[in-house]
Protein backbone atom coordinates (compact mmCIF):
# COMPACT_ATOMS: atom_id res chain seq x y z
CA UNK A 1 0.00 0.00 0.00
CA UNK A 2 1.66 3.41 -1.32
CA UNK A 3 1.79 6.17 1.14
CA UNK A 4 -0.02 8.17 -1.26
CA UNK A 5 -3.41 6.16 -0.55
CA UNK A 6 -3.17 5.97 2.95
CA UNK A 7 -2.39 9.30 3.55
CA UNK A 8 -5.61 9.94 1.46
CA UNK A 9 -8.41 9.16 3.24
CA UNK A 10 -11.18 11.30 1.97
CA UNK A 11 -11.90 14.16 -0.03
CA UNK A 12 -14.21 11.75 -1.61
CA UNK A 13 -17.31 13.59 -0.53
CA UNK A 14 -16.01 17.01 -0.96
CA UNK A 15 -15.42 16.09 -5.01
CA UNK A 16 -16.17 16.95 -7.63
CA UNK A 17 -15.46 20.68 -6.76
CA UNK A 18 -18.07 23.31 -7.54
CA UNK A 19 -16.84 23.49 -11.30
CA UNK A 20 -16.84 19.76 -11.04
CA UNK A 21 -13.55 19.24 -11.14
CA UNK A 22 -11.90 15.92 -9.67
CA UNK A 23 -8.61 17.73 -9.08
CA UNK A 24 -7.20 18.49 -12.67
CA UNK A 25 -9.59 16.19 -14.71
CA UNK A 26 -13.75 17.02 -15.02
CA UNK A 27 -15.08 20.27 -15.63
CA UNK A 28 -17.88 21.46 -17.85
CA UNK A 29 -16.61 21.87 -21.69
CA UNK A 30 -19.62 22.66 -23.65
CA UNK A 31 -21.07 25.09 -25.88
CA UNK A 32 -22.61 28.04 -24.17
CA UNK A 33 -25.82 26.75 -25.30
CA UNK A 34 -25.61 23.69 -22.93
CA UNK A 35 -24.24 25.96 -19.90
CA UNK A 36 -28.10 26.94 -19.01
CA UNK A 37 -29.06 23.53 -18.89
CA UNK A 38 -26.27 21.71 -16.72
CA UNK A 39 -26.92 24.59 -14.50
CA UNK A 40 -30.19 23.78 -14.13
CA UNK A 41 -29.65 19.89 -13.59
CA UNK A 42 -26.84 20.65 -11.27
CA UNK A 43 -29.43 22.27 -9.12
CA UNK A 44 -32.18 20.50 -9.32
CA UNK A 45 -29.72 17.49 -8.39
CA UNK A 46 -28.29 19.63 -5.48
CA UNK A 47 -31.95 19.54 -3.98
CA UNK A 48 -33.41 16.07 -5.09
CA UNK A 49 -29.76 14.82 -3.45
CA UNK A 50 -31.33 16.30 0.12
CA UNK A 51 -34.72 15.76 -0.19
CA UNK A 52 -35.96 12.26 1.77
CA UNK A 53 -39.27 12.40 -0.84
CA UNK A 54 -36.91 12.25 -3.93
CA UNK A 55 -34.54 9.37 -2.15
CA UNK A 56 -37.59 7.52 -0.51
CA UNK A 57 -39.03 7.34 -4.46
CA UNK A 58 -36.32 6.63 -6.12
CA UNK A 59 -35.77 3.44 -3.27
CA UNK A 60 -39.18 2.38 -3.92
CA UNK A 61 -38.77 2.04 -7.64
CA UNK A 62 -35.08 0.79 -7.33
CA UNK A 63 -36.63 -1.92 -5.13
CA UNK A 64 -40.21 -2.86 -7.30
CA UNK A 65 -39.28 -1.90 -10.61
CA UNK A 66 -35.23 -2.74 -10.93
CA UNK A 67 -35.49 -5.43 -8.20
CA UNK A 68 -32.88 -4.49 -5.77
CA UNK A 69 -31.18 -5.56 -3.30
CA UNK A 70 -29.07 -7.66 -5.95
CA UNK A 71 -27.50 -10.59 -4.09
CA UNK A 72 -23.81 -11.08 -3.39
CA UNK A 73 -23.12 -14.60 -4.71
CA UNK A 74 -20.33 -16.80 -3.10
CA UNK A 75 -18.83 -18.37 -5.84
CA UNK A 76 -18.18 -21.51 -4.96
CA UNK A 77 -17.09 -23.66 -7.74
CA UNK A 78 -14.95 -20.66 -9.35
CA UNK A 79 -13.22 -20.31 -5.79
CA UNK A 80 -12.60 -23.91 -6.30
CA UNK A 81 -10.88 -23.40 -9.69
CA UNK A 82 -8.73 -20.41 -8.96
CA UNK A 83 -7.96 -22.18 -5.70
CA UNK A 84 -7.14 -18.94 -3.85
CA UNK A 85 -8.95 -16.29 -2.07
CA UNK A 86 -12.78 -16.51 -1.90
CA UNK A 87 -14.50 -15.27 -4.85
CA UNK A 88 -17.65 -13.27 -4.70
CA UNK A 89 -19.68 -12.02 -7.44
CA UNK A 90 -22.11 -9.14 -6.64
CA UNK A 91 -25.07 -10.01 -8.75
CA UNK A 92 -26.13 -6.83 -10.78
CA UNK A 93 -26.55 -9.07 -13.85
CA UNK A 94 -29.96 -10.22 -11.93
CA UNK A 95 -31.76 -6.28 -12.56
CA UNK A 96 -34.35 -5.84 -14.85
CA UNK A 97 -32.88 -4.70 -18.47
CA UNK A 98 -29.95 -6.98 -17.42
CA UNK A 99 -27.71 -4.28 -15.95
CA UNK A 100 -26.19 -1.60 -13.63
CA UNK A 101 -27.67 0.88 -15.82
CA UNK A 102 -31.07 0.93 -15.13
CA UNK A 103 -29.52 2.27 -11.24
CA UNK A 104 -29.06 5.90 -13.19
CA UNK A 105 -31.72 5.47 -16.19
CA UNK A 106 -34.35 5.36 -12.97
CA UNK A 107 -33.27 8.03 -11.05
CA UNK A 108 -32.57 10.80 -14.03
CA UNK A 109 -36.17 9.81 -15.37
CA UNK A 110 -37.43 10.88 -11.82
CA UNK A 111 -35.06 14.19 -11.96
CA UNK A 112 -36.35 14.67 -15.30
CA UNK A 113 -40.06 14.54 -14.02
CA UNK A 114 -39.26 17.47 -11.63
CA UNK A 115 -37.81 19.38 -13.89
CA UNK A 116 -41.08 18.97 -16.22
CA UNK A 117 -39.52 17.64 -18.68
CA UNK A 118 -41.60 15.06 -20.69
CA UNK A 119 -38.58 14.24 -23.31
CA UNK A 120 -36.03 11.96 -22.93
CA UNK A 121 -33.04 11.55 -25.50
CA UNK A 122 -29.92 8.91 -24.72
CA UNK A 123 -27.33 8.18 -26.54
CA UNK A 124 -26.34 4.35 -26.41
CA UNK A 125 -23.38 1.57 -27.52
CA UNK A 126 -23.93 -1.96 -27.33
CA UNK A 127 -27.61 -0.81 -26.43
CA UNK A 128 -28.43 -1.88 -22.66
CA UNK A 129 -28.15 1.96 -21.42
CA UNK A 130 -30.77 2.49 -24.59
CA UNK A 131 -33.02 -0.22 -23.17
CA UNK A 132 -32.59 1.02 -19.41
CA UNK A 133 -33.68 4.44 -20.70
CA UNK A 134 -36.71 3.44 -23.07
CA UNK A 135 -37.85 0.45 -19.91
CA UNK A 136 -38.37 3.29 -17.68
CA UNK A 137 -39.60 5.72 -20.14
CA UNK A 138 -42.64 3.65 -20.88
CA UNK A 139 -43.14 3.19 -17.28
CA UNK A 140 -43.66 7.37 -16.21
CA UNK A 141 -44.70 7.80 -19.79
CA UNK A 142 -42.03 10.22 -21.64
CA UNK A 143 -41.47 10.29 -24.55
CA UNK A 144 -38.02 8.41 -25.93
CA UNK A 145 -35.34 8.68 -28.59
CA UNK A 146 -32.37 7.14 -28.33
CA UNK A 147 -29.14 7.56 -30.63
CA UNK A 148 -27.12 4.70 -31.46
CA UNK A 149 -24.39 4.14 -34.16
CA UNK A 150 -25.34 2.83 -37.38
CA UNK A 151 -22.87 -0.27 -37.06
CA UNK A 152 -24.19 -0.80 -33.33
CA UNK A 153 -27.39 -1.04 -34.80
CA UNK A 154 -26.31 -3.51 -36.70
CA UNK A 155 -24.11 -5.58 -34.24
CA UNK A 156 -27.20 -5.28 -31.26
CA UNK A 157 -29.91 -5.41 -33.78
CA UNK A 158 -32.01 -7.40 -30.79
CA UNK A 159 -31.83 -4.42 -28.40
CA UNK A 160 -32.98 -2.22 -31.32
CA UNK A 161 -35.95 -4.02 -31.24
CA UNK A 162 -36.14 -4.16 -27.20
CA UNK A 163 -36.46 -0.53 -27.38
CA UNK A 164 -38.74 -0.28 -30.02
CA UNK A 165 -40.98 -2.79 -28.60
CA UNK A 166 -40.99 -0.56 -25.33
CA UNK A 167 -42.24 2.62 -27.03
CA UNK A 168 -38.99 4.30 -28.36
CA UNK A 169 -37.82 5.84 -31.17
CA UNK A 170 -34.58 4.78 -32.00
CA UNK A 171 -32.58 6.96 -34.87
CA UNK A 172 -29.12 5.94 -36.32
CA UNK A 173 -26.07 7.78 -36.64
CA UNK A 174 -23.99 7.65 -39.78
CA UNK A 175 -20.98 9.46 -38.40
CA UNK A 176 -17.81 9.08 -38.33
CA UNK A 177 -16.89 5.25 -36.90
CA UNK A 178 -20.91 5.21 -36.61
CA UNK A 179 -20.44 4.27 -32.53
CA UNK A 180 -20.73 5.55 -29.52
CA UNK A 181 -18.92 8.52 -29.96
CA UNK A 182 -20.70 10.11 -33.13
CA UNK A 183 -24.08 8.61 -31.05
CA UNK A 184 -22.87 10.83 -28.24
CA UNK A 185 -22.42 13.89 -30.54
CA UNK A 186 -26.20 13.47 -31.64
CA UNK A 187 -27.83 13.56 -28.59
CA UNK A 188 -25.48 16.52 -27.67
CA UNK A 189 -26.40 18.66 -31.17
CA UNK A 190 -30.41 17.69 -30.23
CA UNK A 191 -30.12 19.06 -26.19
CA UNK A 192 -28.51 22.26 -27.78
CA UNK A 193 -31.82 22.26 -30.08
CA UNK A 194 -34.57 21.24 -27.76
CA UNK A 195 -33.25 22.20 -23.89
CA UNK A 196 -36.40 23.51 -22.64
CA UNK A 197 -38.62 20.10 -23.33
CA UNK A 198 -35.71 17.60 -23.28
CA UNK A 199 -33.39 16.26 -20.51
CA UNK A 200 -30.37 14.10 -22.09
CA UNK A 201 -29.97 10.87 -19.64
CA UNK A 202 -26.16 10.50 -20.14
CA UNK A 203 -25.47 6.75 -19.22
CA UNK A 204 -21.65 6.76 -18.12
CA UNK A 205 -19.99 8.64 -15.10
CA UNK A 206 -18.52 10.68 -18.27
CA UNK A 207 -19.17 14.05 -19.88
CA UNK A 208 -19.57 17.64 -18.24
CA UNK A 209 -20.20 18.46 -14.84
CA UNK A 210 -22.52 17.67 -13.29
CA UNK A 211 -22.89 14.16 -15.10
CA UNK A 212 -19.84 12.14 -13.35
CA UNK A 213 -21.18 13.31 -9.96
CA UNK A 214 -24.74 11.98 -10.37
CA UNK A 215 -23.95 8.87 -12.32
CA UNK A 216 -21.80 7.73 -9.52
CA UNK A 217 -24.19 8.82 -6.78
CA UNK A 218 -26.80 6.73 -8.78
CA UNK A 219 -24.66 3.41 -8.61
CA UNK A 220 -23.40 3.59 -5.18
CA UNK A 221 -25.82 1.75 -3.83
CA UNK A 222 -23.90 -1.30 -5.58
CA UNK A 223 -20.96 -0.80 -3.03
CA UNK A 224 -23.24 -0.21 -0.42
CA UNK A 225 -25.51 -3.30 -0.20
CA UNK A 226 -21.96 -4.79 -0.74
CA UNK A 227 -20.60 -3.42 2.46
CA UNK A 228 -23.74 -4.68 4.55
CA UNK A 229 -23.50 -7.94 2.58
CA UNK A 230 -20.16 -8.99 3.17
CA UNK A 231 -20.25 -7.55 7.24
CA UNK A 232 -23.40 -10.26 7.00
CA UNK A 233 -21.64 -12.90 5.61
CA UNK A 234 -17.90 -12.68 6.54
CA UNK A 235 -17.99 -9.87 9.35
CA UNK A 236 -15.06 -8.34 7.39
CA UNK A 237 -14.99 -6.26 4.52
CA UNK A 238 -12.56 -7.61 1.18
CA UNK A 239 -9.28 -7.58 0.69
CA UNK A 240 -10.00 -7.07 -3.06
CA UNK A 241 -12.67 -5.56 -5.26
CA UNK A 242 -12.49 -5.59 -8.88
CA UNK A 243 -14.67 -3.70 -11.25
CA UNK A 244 -15.06 -3.32 -15.46
CA UNK A 245 -14.39 -0.16 -16.61
CA UNK A 246 -16.09 1.69 -19.56
CA UNK A 247 -17.16 4.59 -18.71
CA UNK A 248 -16.75 3.88 -15.45
CA UNK A 249 -20.17 3.77 -13.83
CA UNK A 250 -20.62 0.16 -12.41
CA UNK A 251 -16.83 0.71 -11.37
CA UNK A 252 -16.99 4.07 -9.41
CA UNK A 253 -20.53 3.25 -7.71
CA UNK A 254 -18.94 -0.01 -6.59
CA UNK A 255 -15.91 1.12 -5.04
CA UNK A 256 -17.27 4.69 -3.81
CA UNK A 257 -18.26 3.15 0.07
CA UNK A 258 -14.60 1.98 0.40
CA UNK A 259 -12.24 4.47 -0.79
CA UNK A 260 -11.53 5.10 2.57
CA UNK A 261 -10.57 1.41 3.61
CA UNK A 262 -6.84 1.57 3.10
CA UNK A 263 -7.24 -2.16 3.60
CA UNK A 264 -9.57 -3.19 0.69
CA UNK A 265 -7.77 -3.16 -2.68
CA UNK A 266 -9.68 -1.64 -5.66
CA UNK A 267 -9.06 -2.58 -8.82
CA UNK A 268 -10.22 -1.21 -12.49
CA UNK A 269 -10.32 -3.16 -15.59
CA UNK A 270 -9.95 -1.88 -18.78
CA UNK A 271 -10.71 -3.31 -22.68
CA UNK A 272 -7.35 -4.74 -23.92
CA UNK A 273 -9.09 -5.41 -27.07
CA UNK A 274 -6.66 -7.39 -29.67
CA UNK A 275 -3.96 -6.15 -27.19
CA UNK A 276 -2.12 -2.49 -26.36
CA UNK A 277 -1.44 -1.31 -29.86
CA UNK A 278 -2.68 1.77 -31.33
CA UNK A 279 -5.85 1.43 -32.67
CA UNK A 280 -6.65 -2.35 -31.46
CA UNK A 281 -7.80 -1.86 -27.77
CA UNK A 282 -9.68 0.76 -25.71
CA UNK A 283 -7.68 1.50 -22.07
CA UNK A 284 -7.04 4.85 -21.91
CA UNK A 285 -4.35 4.18 -18.98
CA UNK A 286 -2.39 2.16 -21.62
CA UNK A 287 -1.05 5.09 -24.05
CA UNK A 288 -3.97 7.07 -23.42
CA UNK A 289 -3.01 10.94 -22.54
CA UNK A 290 -5.12 14.15 -20.80
CA UNK A 291 -7.19 15.62 -23.54
CA UNK A 292 -10.79 17.28 -23.33
CA UNK A 293 -13.68 14.83 -24.72
CA UNK A 294 -17.44 15.62 -25.34
CA UNK A 295 -17.34 18.01 -21.79
CA UNK A 296 -14.82 16.24 -19.73
CA UNK A 297 -11.17 16.71 -19.22
CA UNK A 298 -9.45 13.14 -18.96
CA UNK A 299 -7.19 10.34 -20.12
CA UNK A 300 -8.36 9.86 -24.06
CA UNK A 301 -6.77 7.58 -26.53
CA UNK A 302 -5.70 10.05 -29.37
CA UNK A 303 -3.00 10.41 -31.99
CA UNK A 304 -0.14 13.21 -31.58
CA UNK A 305 -2.58 15.82 -33.14
CA UNK A 306 -5.02 15.56 -30.60
CA UNK A 307 -7.55 13.58 -32.69
CA UNK A 308 -9.25 11.00 -31.23
CA UNK A 309 -8.14 6.86 -31.84
CA UNK A 310 -9.70 4.38 -33.72
CA UNK A 311 -10.67 2.02 -30.20
CA UNK A 312 -11.40 -2.17 -30.49
CA UNK A 313 -13.06 -4.32 -27.85
CA UNK A 314 -14.97 -7.38 -28.49
CA UNK A 315 -17.45 -5.84 -25.75
CA UNK A 316 -19.26 -2.25 -27.36
CA UNK A 317 -19.99 -1.44 -24.17
CA UNK A 318 -16.08 -0.73 -23.04
CA UNK A 319 -14.97 0.47 -26.44
CA UNK A 320 -15.01 4.20 -25.85
CA UNK A 321 -11.87 6.46 -25.72
CA UNK A 322 -12.52 8.27 -22.36
CA UNK A 323 -12.28 7.51 -19.05
CA UNK A 324 -14.44 8.55 -16.38
CA UNK A 325 -12.72 11.71 -14.74
CA UNK A 326 -12.95 10.29 -10.95
CA UNK A 327 -10.96 7.07 -12.46
CA UNK A 328 -8.09 9.69 -13.43
CA UNK A 329 -8.13 11.40 -10.16
CA UNK A 330 -7.66 8.37 -8.34
CA UNK A 331 -5.79 6.23 -10.53
CA UNK A 332 -3.06 9.13 -9.82
CA UNK A 333 -3.62 8.88 -6.24
CA UNK A 334 -3.02 5.47 -6.42
CA UNK A 335 -6.18 4.54 -4.05
CA UNK A 336 -7.35 2.65 -7.47
CA UNK A 337 -5.21 0.70 -9.66
CA UNK A 338 -6.05 -0.14 -13.27
CA UNK A 339 -5.56 -3.16 -15.09
CA UNK A 340 -6.23 -4.52 -18.76
CA UNK A 341 -8.18 -7.80 -20.31
CA UNK A 342 -7.72 -9.28 -23.90
CA UNK A 343 -10.84 -10.49 -25.99
CA UNK A 344 -9.35 -14.09 -26.22
CA UNK A 345 -8.75 -14.00 -22.31
CA UNK A 346 -12.39 -13.31 -22.29
CA UNK A 347 -13.62 -15.29 -24.84
CA UNK A 348 -12.52 -18.09 -22.84
CA UNK A 349 -13.75 -16.53 -19.19
CA UNK A 350 -16.91 -15.84 -20.71
CA UNK A 351 -17.32 -19.63 -21.82
CA UNK A 352 -15.70 -20.73 -17.76
CA UNK A 353 -17.98 -18.61 -15.31
CA UNK A 354 -21.05 -20.22 -17.41
CA UNK A 355 -20.15 -23.93 -17.58
CA UNK A 356 -18.89 -23.85 -13.71
CA UNK A 357 -21.48 -21.02 -12.11
CA UNK A 358 -24.40 -21.82 -14.70
CA UNK A 359 -23.96 -17.31 -14.76
CA UNK A 360 -23.51 -16.12 -18.58
CA UNK A 361 -21.75 -13.10 -17.75
CA UNK A 362 -21.97 -10.10 -19.78
CA UNK A 363 -18.93 -9.47 -22.33
CA UNK A 364 -18.03 -6.53 -20.12
CA UNK A 365 -18.38 -7.53 -16.81
CA UNK A 366 -15.79 -10.65 -18.04
CA UNK A 367 -13.20 -8.36 -18.28
CA UNK A 368 -13.64 -8.46 -14.57
CA UNK A 369 -13.57 -11.67 -13.86
CA UNK A 370 -10.42 -12.41 -16.11
CA UNK A 371 -8.10 -10.25 -13.49
CA UNK A 372 -10.50 -11.19 -10.75
CA UNK A 373 -9.18 -14.86 -11.18
CA UNK A 374 -5.71 -14.06 -12.21
CA UNK A 375 -5.87 -11.83 -8.40
CA UNK A 376 -7.75 -14.93 -6.55
CA UNK A 377 -5.19 -17.62 -7.85
CA UNK A 378 -2.40 -15.42 -6.47
CA UNK A 379 -4.17 -14.29 -2.78
CA UNK A 380 -4.44 -16.71 0.31
CA UNK A 381 -7.86 -18.96 1.05
CA UNK A 382 -8.57 -16.77 3.80
CA UNK A 383 -8.61 -13.78 1.66
CA UNK A 384 -11.68 -12.82 -0.45
CA UNK A 385 -12.30 -10.99 -3.24
CA UNK A 386 -16.00 -9.49 -4.65
CA UNK A 387 -16.36 -9.02 -8.68
CA UNK A 388 -18.69 -6.76 -9.95
CA UNK A 389 -20.45 -8.67 -12.17
CA UNK A 390 -22.29 -5.78 -13.94
CA UNK A 391 -24.27 -7.54 -16.46
CA UNK A 392 -25.49 -10.67 -18.12
CA UNK A 393 -24.72 -12.04 -21.34
CA UNK A 394 -27.64 -12.61 -23.01
CA UNK A 395 -27.36 -9.94 -25.11
CA UNK A 396 -23.44 -11.40 -26.14
CA UNK A 397 -24.31 -15.06 -27.26
CA UNK A 398 -25.20 -14.46 -30.84
CA UNK A 399 -21.81 -12.53 -31.03
CA UNK A 400 -19.41 -15.46 -28.75
CA UNK A 401 -20.95 -17.90 -31.03
CA UNK A 402 -19.93 -16.49 -34.19
CA UNK A 403 -16.25 -16.25 -32.91
CA UNK A 404 -16.55 -19.77 -31.51
CA UNK A 405 -17.65 -20.77 -35.41
CA UNK A 406 -20.95 -22.02 -34.29
CA UNK A 407 -23.95 -21.56 -36.38
CA UNK A 408 -27.56 -20.66 -34.36
C1 LIG B 1 -22.42 -0.28 -20.22
C2 LIG B 1 -21.86 -1.42 -19.50
C3 LIG B 1 -20.58 -1.37 -18.91
C4 LIG B 1 -19.65 -0.20 -19.06
O1 LIG B 1 -20.10 1.01 -18.54
P1 LIG B 1 -19.55 1.62 -17.18
O2 LIG B 1 -20.10 2.99 -17.19
O3 LIG B 1 -18.06 1.60 -17.23
O4 LIG B 1 -20.07 0.80 -16.07
C5 LIG B 1 -20.16 -2.44 -18.16
N1 LIG B 1 -20.92 -3.56 -18.03
C6 LIG B 1 -22.13 -3.66 -18.62
C7 LIG B 1 -22.91 -4.92 -18.44
C8 LIG B 1 -22.64 -2.60 -19.37
O5 LIG B 1 -23.85 -2.71 -19.94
Amino acid sequence: MSAVSSSSPSDRFSLPDAGGHFGRYGGVFVPETLMTALQELGDVYAAARQDPEFQRELRHHLKEFAGRPTELYFAERLTEYAGGAKIYLKREDLLHTGAHKINNALAQALLARRMGKKRIIAETGAGQHGVATAAVCAKFGLECVVYMGAVDMERQALNVFRMRLMGAEVRGVEAGQKTLKEAINEAMRDWVTNVRSTHYILGSALGAHPYPMMVRDFHRVIGQEVREQILAREQRLPDEMVACVGGGSNAIGFFFEFLDEPSVRLVGVEAGGRGIKRGEHAARFEGGKLGVLQGSKTYILQNPDGQIELTHSVSAGLDYAAIGPEHAYYRDRNRVQYAYACDDEVIETFQLCSRLEGIIPALESTHALVHGLKRAKEMRKDQIIVINLSGRGDKDVNQVAKILGVTL
